[in-house]
């Protein structure tokens, strides 16, 4: 072999080796990936490694008990690291405009030097094995931008594994420094509820268009909103919007007093214009000022994660029970004594949960 031809040094008198091991020439070679340790894991996050930051969330995401364990202790060590962060959701009928106006509100933070990471909890996920939330094409100038990072709704799970890994990779994003979270979610479904119990503050995003009883949007939803956003009020919109907006206002008088003592209001925006976009997040801002003075933020989390203890524990226990071999081999045989009319669905599980 000529010199040069190797990174090796040449020494005189001794065979040089191949350049390339011959069977990785031949393709026959497979490389296998190193896993790698908690602590590169956690240094990574730390310093705010994109790459290492959603490997360790798709440790989350793992169905598999070696990434469980894995990602847990990654978890625990960036714990002390998270926190420090406002937490945002999102809700809206699809074509409101969640994603254009993420966009922009992205944008007025990145522009004031702060770091936006933009997840997602999209039931129909469970569905159709893909989310349209939280999605990089729909996102195209926060794709691009080092400032932010955007993670789409894993597939494939119930609501409640969603949310909870949705929360445990709010902790991995605040670690990495990402000091803004904004959970996105579609506003027709159980899903409000799993977002309102992550975030601080929780944005409606409405149509213009005044009269329809707010859009078919539940009661309960409008019921959890910090702030209604009357979207697209721009162009011969602009009036329907200001009426909607007004609208809205009376419609969240009628609303029991907040635990957190917020009034919240409903304004206008145009998330293709950016009218309004300061607005919102000023009224974000005065909210998080509020809040932590009378002590609501810090409770509201403390809340937050004793719901979150709880749900885990019921997901938990629900997993261990199905799973259980004893479970498994009795239930037909005891659903079949239920069909029968032999005992009652009460003495079924209570048979069937003795095996726990
Ligand atoms: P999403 O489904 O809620 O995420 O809605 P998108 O952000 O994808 O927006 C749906 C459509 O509404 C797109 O064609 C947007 O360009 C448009 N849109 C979003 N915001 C505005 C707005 O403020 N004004 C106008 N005129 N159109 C908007």
């Amino acid at each position: 072999m000529k010199e040069g031809q190797s990174a090796l040094h040449i020494q005189k008198g001794i065979a040089q080796p191949d350049a390339l091991n011959p069977l990785f020439q031949k393709g026959q070679l497979l490389v296998k990936k190193r896993q790698r340790s908690v602590a590169e894991y956690v240094e990574g996050i730390l310093k705010g490694d994109t790459v290492l930051l959603s490997q360790a969330i798709t440790l989350i995401e793992s169905t598999k008990a070696e990434h469980k364990i894995l990602a847990q202790a990654i978890i625990e060590a960036c714990l002390p690291h998270a926190n420090q962060s406002i937490r945002i959701g999102i809700t809206g009928t699809p074509g409101v405009g969640k994603s254009t106006f993420i966009e922009a509100f992205g944008q007025q933070r990145i522009d004031a030097h702060h770091k936006v990471a933009v997840l997602a909890i999209d039931p129909s996920s469970q569905m159709t094995g893909g989310s349209i939330l939280g999605d990089k094409t729909r996102m195209q100038y926060l794709a691009n931008r080092p400032e932010a990072f955007i993670r789409p709704s894993p597939a494939g799970d119930s609501l409640g594994g969603v949310a909870r890994k949705t929360r445990e990779t709010i902790i991995l994003c605040e670690s990495a420094g990402y000091d803004t979270i904004i959970i996105e979610t579609v506003g027709v479904g159980q899903s409000e509820t799993a977002v309102h119990s992550m975030v601080d503050f929780f944005v409606l995003l409405l149509l213009p268009g005044a009269g329809d009883e707010l859009q078919g949007i539940k009661r309960g939803i409008v019921e959890m909103a910090d702030l209604i956003a009357v979207n697209k009020a721009d162009d011969n919109r602009l009036m329907l919007a200001k009426q909607a907006r007004a609208a809205y206002q009376n419609a969240l008088g009628l609303f029991p007093p907040k635990e957190s003592a917020w009034v919240p209001q409903a304004l206008i925006c145009s998330a293709i214009s950016k009218m309004g976009i300061d607005d919102i997040w000023q009224h974000i801002e005065n909210y998080q000022k509020f809040t932590k003075e009378n002590g609501f933020f810090d409770k509201n989390r403390q809340h937050q994660a004793k719901y979150w203890l709880h749900a885990t524990i019921q997901e938990e226990l629900k997993t261990r029970f199905y799973e259980n071999e004893n479970v498994k081999n009795n239930l037909t045989s005891i659903e079949q004594q239920l069909f029968l009319g032999e005992i009652t669905p009460f003495q079924a599980a209570e048979q069937l949960l003795r095996f726990l």
